[in-house]
């Protein structure tokens, strides 16, 4: 049991420590995330649709102190259906929306997972809003779908609640 849980902590230190880097399109911008998601989650709602001209959004929370951004980023609040505001991040050159600060969101940033390099390693741990789902894209019978939102209490995984609730302790 003691080496079990010796072992455990390792890995939680190793892939903690492991940086992940993503880009824009044009190379202009690139970054990197100096400790693992939070939370990967794709959101089929019709706001996203419209942002991404596509199907569904794929969106990685990270803590904002992992976030770490080169090359030059515009930005431009939005306002969700909700009446939330977010601010989406934009590289200057090409367009290509890297990263949103949800204002609800305190503490973390909203990376848009598919613009990570190894973004394979990160698939949805959740599906919302499902109600707005093309109907002709069809998920895999063990996904988490939600019609609307979840609670993260309930969703998240239990390390990722401990370090997001680590941080807002020593940070607020
Ligand atoms: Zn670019
Ligand atoms: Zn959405």
């Amino acid at each position: 049991m003691w080496i079990t849980l010796t072992i455990n902590r390792l890995n939680i230190k190793m892939e903690k420590n492991k940086n992940l880097t993503g880009r824009c399109i044009c190379g202009q911008v690139k970054y990197i995330v100096t400790e693992k998601p939070l939370f990967t989650q794709a959101c089929h709602c019709k706001d996203c649709k419209v942002i991404t001209g596509s199907s569904y959004v794929i969106n990685s929370s990270v803590l904002d102190n992992t976030l770490i951004i080169e090359g030059e980023v515009s930005s431009t609040e939005l306002k969700a259906g909700s009446g939330a505001t977010c601010r989406a991040y934009f590289c200057t050159k090409c367009g290509t929306y890297i990263y949103t600060d949800y204002a609800s969101a305190v503490g973390r940033l909203t990376v848009r997972t598919k613009t990570l390099d190894n973004s394979e390693n990160f698939p949805p741990q959740a599906h919302i809003f499902t109600k707005d789902k093309d109907p002709w894209l069809n998920l895999m019978d063990d996904v988490i779908c939600f019609e609307k939102m979840y609670d993260p209490k309930k969703t998240w995984p239990e390390e990722s609640l401990k370090r997001y609730g680590e941080y807002l302790k020593n940070n607020n």
